[in-house]
């Protein structure tokens, strides 16, 4: 079979709001390739609804931003993190503007309309009516379409990282990846000078989730394989509401409508969000996903309801148009009866660990957006942060990867994927049933509420998925749902082992056995044995498989 490799300047894994605004950002004198697993709008960032966070508000202020950051994050943040971040907010936001962002103005001042959400204490949420990252990503795939630096790859997956040794200090460096390309069914080599993994988060790992099949946390799982530290990976955003609906995969009721005024009530119509928390429906996300986890349990109800029928049918239709139209579709009419909801997985606020400029351990790999750990979320991310560090990152890496890739060596040709010891595999139902099971001891013992014996299971059950993994990857040829397994499995362990290392409850992680928080607030820092930062090259160290 024919060998294909491919040059580029800068190789761009993920195609969201991270990986499209650094690309866009790059110099156009750069070649650049930016691959997705699917289509390129297949990631989380189309169905992001409630908006992104930034100080646009004269009544608000960085400070005040700041201060709900760090509250919301339980002590884990990295204040320099947010300030970084929130300082960039509107410069973030200018630039989405300028591309042709359409976000929603209020009726009567003409003003960008501000809404409110979790955790925040004042208006600071901007919005394309309920389906904010669908503007995003669509302003962003139209310019990338555009650009002419910028070559797009779809229903390519990054399957493992290159690394070769840099001839100037012999350290090792990321010299690109190898990559399955799904209709040619081969693998692929993409060299390139510099690397960035904006490949999103790990929410699948669960059973039930927002997000979209390919939050895998593929990234997280090349980055540890390559030698890169990853962080707080315990801390998993359950969201409070996601539609109960047997045939609604994944839907989102967004934040914004307890912002507006929707309130959580029981079976019985009894609301009762107000002995959990003094915000009630405001209160963060983590506290209001554990009061309905606890009230189902208790209840042992399949779920509770989230009702906004209070509010006027115009009101309703104006601000939350999909939402309505969506449940609408399911037989439930928002404008007169409440929506039935459960929590689900939402958001990985751990990741590879990374710099201000999204720099990792190893060199010239970066990570942006959900995969990566910034420190800016803590052990809780607080709500429509999350868009926001996509575009301030992508820009800040964009910079650094703008000002170093003049001086960085052209890769030497790296060696080709091996598949000579591979056959054709004639047995898929291993991968579809290892992938069923792990999601669901995931959910069951290592969800919202944790114990030691629950986490217990889940190790010992991960360590024999992962041989079992292992083996059938060395003896048969990739496919995507097999990377994705792979991946999902390294990125459970991180999860588990993380979640046993925390004697205490913080933010996203609860234990029945350590209720307490902690005095000192520690991240969670796991280094791989073949820790990048340390590794000096003798020999060269590619690994084609
Ligand atoms: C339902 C929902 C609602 C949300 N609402 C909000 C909100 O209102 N405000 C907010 O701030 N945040 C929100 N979030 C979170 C936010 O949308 C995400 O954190 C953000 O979009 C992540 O962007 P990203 O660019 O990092 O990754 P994504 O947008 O998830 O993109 C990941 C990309 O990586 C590609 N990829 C992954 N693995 C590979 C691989 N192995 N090879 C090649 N390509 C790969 C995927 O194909 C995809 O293109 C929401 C999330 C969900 C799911």
């Amino acid at each position: 079979m024919n060998k294909i490799h491919h040059n580029f300047d800068v190789l761009v894994i993920g195609s969201g709001a991270a990986g499209l605004s650094l690309a866009l950002k790059l110099p156009s004198h750069l070649s650049v390739a930016v691959l997705s697993k699917g289509k390129l709008e297949s990631g989380s960032t189309r169905y992001a609804q409630g908006g992104i966070a930034a100080v646009l508000d004269s009544a608000d202020s960085v400070e005040s931003h700041v201060a709900d950051t760090l509250e919301a994050g339980g002590g884990l943040c990295h204040e320099d993190a947010v300030r970084f971040t929130v300082e960039n907010s509107r410069q973030a936001i200018e630039w989405l503007i300028d591309l042709g962002v359409d976000f929603t103005r209020a009726e009567d001042s003409g003003e960008y309309h501000l809404t409110r959400e979790g955790g925040h204490s004042h208006r600071r949420i901007i919005h394309s009516k309920d389906a904010t990252g669908r503007a995003v990503e669509n302003g962003l795939v139209r310019r990338v379409k555009a650009a002419r630096n910028i070559s797009l790859f779809e229903n390519f997956v990054a399957v493992d990282l290159i690394k070769q040794a840099d001839p100037a200090t012999r350290r090792l460096r990321c010299t690109g990846a190898y990559v399955l390309n799904i209709a040619e069914d081969r693998v692929e080599t993409f060299s390139c000078k510099a690397t960035v993994l904006a490949s999103g988060g790990a929410s699948k790992v669960y059973l039930y989730t927002t997000n979209p099949d390919g939050a895998s946390g593929d990234g997280i799982a090349m980055a540890w394989r390559a030698g890169c530290r990853v962080a707080n990976m315990e801390f998993n955003q359950f969201h409070p509401t996601c539609l109960y609906h047997p045939k609604a995969k994944s839907f989102l009721i967004t934040e914004a409508l307890r912002g507006e005024g929707a309130i959580l009530r029981l079976p019985s119509g009894e609301a009762f969000m107000e002995r959990f928390h003094p915000l009630k429906e405001l209160a963060p996300r983590d506290v209001v996903a554990r009061a309905i986890d606890h009230e189902m349990k208790r209840l042992g109800a399949d779920c509770l309801y989230l009702d906004i029928s209070h509010k006027s049918p115009e009101f309703i239709r104006e601000h939350f148009p999909t939402i309505q139209a969506r449940c609408l579709q399911y037989g439930i009419d928002i404008t007169s009866e409440p929506i039935p909801v459960v929590p689900a997985a939402h958001y990985t606020c751990g990741g590879i660990v990374v710099d201000t400029h999204g720099h990792s351990d190893l060199k010239n790999l970066y990570a942006i957006g959900e995969t990566s750990f910034t420190g800016l979320h803590g052990a809780n991310r607080m709500a429509s942060n999350s868009l926001l560090e996509c575009i301030v990152y992508a820009h800040s890496a964009a910079a650094s990867i703008a000002d170093s890739i003049g001086k960085i060596a052209t890769p030497i040709t790296a060696k080709d994927w091996d598949e000579s010891r591979v056959t054709n595999s004639d047995e898929d139902v291993v991968i579809s049933h290892n992938w069923d099971e792990l999601r669901r001891f995931m959910w069951d013992y290592v969800g919202i509420v944790r114990t030691i014996k629950r986490l217990e299971r889940a190790s010992h059950r991960v360590h024999l998925l992962q041989k079992e993994i292992h083996e059938y990857y060395s003896n048969y040829k990739v496919s995507s749902d097999l990377i994705e397994l792979r991946n999902l499995a390294v990125v459970a362990e991180l999860i588990i082992q993380s979640a046993m290392g925390r004697k205490e409850s913080r933010g996203l992680h609860y234990s029945l056995d350590f209720p307490e928080t902690a005095e000192i607030a520690v991240d969670s820092m796991l280094v791989p044995t073949n820790f990048a930062a340390q590794e000096i090259i003798v020999s060269a160290p590619e690994k084609t498989r």
